[in-house]
């Protein structure tokens, strides 16, 4: 439920700027009663981005409305009200909500507080019933909010939805009213400067702009995208990033299917906890060597029955040859059993690629000597979001992963983490991403047993081996009490891109209860068979998260060894030995594994420019009699304009010098 009573851990967890945006919440509240005082309010809290209160009333709100509710929250913030925090028994809290006098600027008599009545059920017998006062609006909330309403140093209203009380569509409907606040102009303009700037640089708008990709919702599904030509040239030279960078470090490839048997994954334990986010099994419907043997069982029975009787010289009650009812219904319902087709064996389309590496790694004895292993694979894995969850290439239900599983002992893990933490240093300076974090998720001992595998030691030591990494490599991180996996502590990066937006990439966890589910062990030196510890990275994250975040970091204007066109050869008319010169050119690039084109065309020059601009070409060679005769190429660079003529030879060493070093 989206509007669920947040938690103590919840409300403990938000940030200062949580609680200016949610005191704001109450701001607005506040401003609403005094246009239209019938407004009934149901729940106000702080969300990404800003901050909602869901209210019911007669007058439709739309943002026409937003100029007229904005002054009057400006009154309320000038006036520079304290928070007050009142403490009242639920009888109290019950009254106040019957009067309408709760989540109201004065008593409202006939028009009790409907959801603060809703509101107060949930609140556990155990917690105090507190509300929070502004001025004459008394509201039924556990806080934590800012001092004074004068705190909100900024604040706009964005936009207005409608939902269900409680996310429950037998509930009443109600206006959702959208805001955000910061704590100056300066942050908020900022922001909506941000919001502008991402619209411009959408990645669904440019993917297809630049023909990247597409998703055919009617033919192949929701969230599947079709990676075009010139989306697969980036995706595949990430891949190819991925291979030299893990290569280098020791890691082996491998190739998993697609598929695996229902055993895989109630080994896993992601059966039935996960079930939800998979796509349904493949059920295999077997006739086969079970309806053949469905007489040969009948007939066998009857002779093993009559073989007995006979030598017992005695007749079976029941088994009595013909009119034996009881003999022959059982006969039958074997018999009919065994003819009916039945469900052979139930696949699922995989979900993440470790119970497959796991079971690489059972497929050979291991021993201390094996390891580290490290198994690297561009694996595809299915997911079932929620169609309302579906977005562009961010949320969808195929993901190219990054993935690899390494393998290793204790004594290993602390050098084994730190290595994969400066692969995602690398990546990042390759792609000019200066600001990230690691979010470090650890257990809660309340969670042991439950939300968490119960081994409160193991907890204890990975998450310390974690953290002296952490420290150790200066990394910026934060920690974060009881988000960790159930099978151990994780770190989710989150990266921003060039104009500040936030994004959650990948993934770097630590696994130390998988591996004994699957019966991984290896031979140690003392002789004895050891469980490894396992360490699930993806720093690319995944194709399709990357690329959408890629988009927007360089508005499509991808570095030279990313763009999916490279150079775009032009020529200055169509005479001949330029077209020839130009064909020259691009088979030079081309075997040098360069993807160049051509515009051979008769339009002016200017026109070919201006098409290879906005088709976002990298670097573009025009071609004129005076280069022809000297064997020079004008160079023109998007975005940058004409760089002059240069000797051939030169401009090609420069280009492919600066593919190899995937310069920024
Ligand atoms: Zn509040
Ligand atoms: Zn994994």
């Amino acid at each position: 439920m989206e509007n669920e009573r947040k938690t103590l851990d919840d409300r403990q967890k938000m940030t200062d700027l949580d609680r200016l945006r949610h005191s704001c919440a109450h701001v607005m509240a506040t401003a609403i009663l005094r246009l239209w005082p019938d407004a009934q309010f149901a729940s106000g809290p702080a969300v990404e981005n800003g901050f909602y209160y869901d209210v019911e009333l007669s007058h439709r709100i739309t943002p026409e409305d937003f100029e007229k509710i904005e002054a009057e929250m400006k009154k309320e913030v000038k006036a520079n009200h304290t928070f007050e925090k009142i403490t009242v028994t639920r009888d109290q809290a019950m009254r106040d909500a019957e009067t309408g006098r709760l989540g109201g600027l004065a008593e409202r008599p006939g028009q009790p507080a409907k959801f603060k009545i809703g509101n107060l059920s949930d609140i556990p017998d155990n917690e105090p019933i507190t509300y929070f006062k502004n001025g004459d609006f008394l509201d039924l909330c556990a806080g934590p909010h800012v001092m004074r309403t004068g705190n909100i140093g900024a604040f706009k209203l964005t936009t207005v939805a409608s939902a269900y009380y409680k996310g429950d569509e037998k509930n009443p409907q109600l206006q959702r009213i959208y805001g955000t606040a910061f704590k100056n102009k300066t942050e908020m303009e900022a922001y909506f400067a941000m919001v502008e700037e991402a619209k411009r640089r959408d990645h669904r708008k440019i993917g297809q702009e630049m023909g990247l990709f597409a998703i055919d919702t009617e033919y192949v599904g929701p969230g599947l995208p079709l990676w075009l030509p010139k989306g697969t040239a980036i995706l595949e030279e990430l891949e190819k990033l991925a291979k030299e960078t893990e290569f280098a470090a020791g890691y082996v490839r491998v190739k998993t299917p697609h598929i695996a048997r229902e055993k895989m994954y109630t080994t896993s334990g992601h059966l039935p906890y996960y079930a939800e986010s998979m796509f349904p099994p493949m059920e295999l419907i077997e006739e086969g060597p079970l309806k053949k043997a469905a007489p040969v069982v009948r007939q066998t029975m009857n002779e093993g029955i009559a073989k007995a009787m006979e030598k017992l010289g005695t007749i079976i009650p029941g088994w009595s040859g013909e009119d034996s009812k009881a003999g022959l219904e059982v006969y039958n319902t074997i018999a009919d059993e065994l003819e009916k087709p039945h469900v052979g064996d139930r696949y699922y389309l995989k979900a993440m690629n470790c119970p497959h590496h796991h079971r690489i790694f059972a497929a050979e004895p291991r021993s201390y000597r094996d390891l580290p292993l490290r198994l690297a694979e561009y694996g595809t894995c299915y997911r079932y979001e929620q169609s309302g969850e579906l977005f562009g290439l961010m949320r969808v239900r195929s993901l190219n992963m990054n993935d690899a599983h390494i393998y290793c002992t204790e004594e290993q893990f602390g050098q084994e983490f730190n290595a994969v933490n400066e692969m995602y240093l690398k990546y990042f300076k390759i792609f000019g991403i200066e600001k990230y974090q690691m979010r470090f998720s650890t257990h809660s001992t309340a969670g042991l047993g439950k939300k968490y595998v119960n081994e409160p030691a193991l907890w204890l030591k990975t998450e310390d081996m974690v953290r002296k990494v952490l420290i150790e490599s200066k990394i910026n991180y934060v920690e974060v009490a009881n988000e960790a996996a159930f099978y151990g502590p994780k770190i989710d990066v989150q990266v921003w891109s060039v104009i500040g937006r936030e994004f959650t990439l990948a993934t770097n966890q630590v696994d130390f209860a998988v591996p004994a589910k699957f019966g991984l062990t290896y031979r140690d030196k003392d002789n004895t068979d050891k469980t490894p510890l396992c360490i699930h990275r993806a720093p690319l994250g995944t194709h399709e998260r990357f690329i959408g975040f890629l988009i927007e970091h360089y508005a499509g204007n991808f570095p030279l060894w990313l763009a999916p066109e490279q150079v775009r050869v032009m020529t200055i008319g169509d005479d001949a030995p330029l077209v020839a010169y130009a064909k020259s050119i691009i088979a030079e690039l081309r075997a040098q594994q360069v993807r160049a084109e051509g515009d051979f065309g008769t339009d002016k020059i200017n026109g070919k420019i201006q098409r290879a601009e906005e088709a976002k070409v990298h670097t573009m060679l025009v071609i004129g009699p005076r280069d022809l005769e000297a064997g020079h190429v004008s160079v023109r660079l998007h975005g940058k304009g004409n760089q002059g003529a240069k000797p051939k030879a030169e401009v090609i060493a420069a280009i492919l010098e600066s593919i190899r070093d995937r310069r920024a």
